[in-house]
């Protein structure tokens, strides 16, 4: 509970950004506080041990900045699924919709592979669309899905809706 306050007094209600009539929820004052940010990987990398995950997948770019110090902590690897274009390896490339367009995310094919258990941690869960296309990467390698952790859903947006149903059971927790 306390914890949770601590979390919830430093996430910033930004008005209209990135466009007119979005409140975006920022993170970088929880960030800028180390007793905030350690609770933070503490409470994420507890449910990756109660998961049993054995890679955690960190999604860019705020997801990155949580995700890589909660593997260190959790003893597992860091594994970062991008947007296009940016990882030099043989990747799997996954589109997903957004609300005008498309969008790709890609992971290198060789960080994950069965008998894999993986994590995705991410800073806000918004529509569930781009951890929605992280579990098909996940999956498409032959690995399984520990859960989805993230720091904020936003509940009017539905995304729990639509990763319950593609989580296979699978726990998705928001602090
Ligand atoms: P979704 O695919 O669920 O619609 O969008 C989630 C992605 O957008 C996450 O990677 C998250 O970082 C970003 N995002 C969407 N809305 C917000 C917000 O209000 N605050 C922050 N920090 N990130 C957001």
């Amino acid at each position: 509970e306390e914890t949770l306050r601590l979390l919830l007094s430093r996430i910033k209600d930004v008005p209209d950004y990135p466009q007119p009539g979005v409140m975006f929820k920022d993170i970088t004052p929880l960030l800028a506080d180390p007793a905030a940010f350690g609770a933070l990987t503490d409470a994420l990398a507890g449910l990756c041990s109660t998961y049993g995950a054995t890679k955690i997948v960190g999604l860019e770019a705020r997801g990155f900045i949580l995700a890589a110090p909660v593997a260190v902590q959790a003893g597992v690897g860091f594994v970062p699924v991008r947007k296009a274009g940016k990882l030099p390896g043989a990747t799997l490339k996954q589109a997903y919709a957004l609300e005008y367009g498309t969008a790709e995310i890609e992971v290198h094919a060789e960080d994950l592979a069965p008998g894999d258990r993986v994590m995705v941690i991410d800073d806000v869960l918004a529509t569930g669309g781009t951890a929605e296309a992280s579990l098909e990467l996940i999956r498409r390698a032959g690995a399984e899905v520990a859960g989805v952790a993230v720091l904020m859903e936003l509940g009017f947006l539905a995304g729990r809706a639509r990763l319950e149903a593609v989580l296979g059971g699978a726990p998705l927790d928001a602090l």
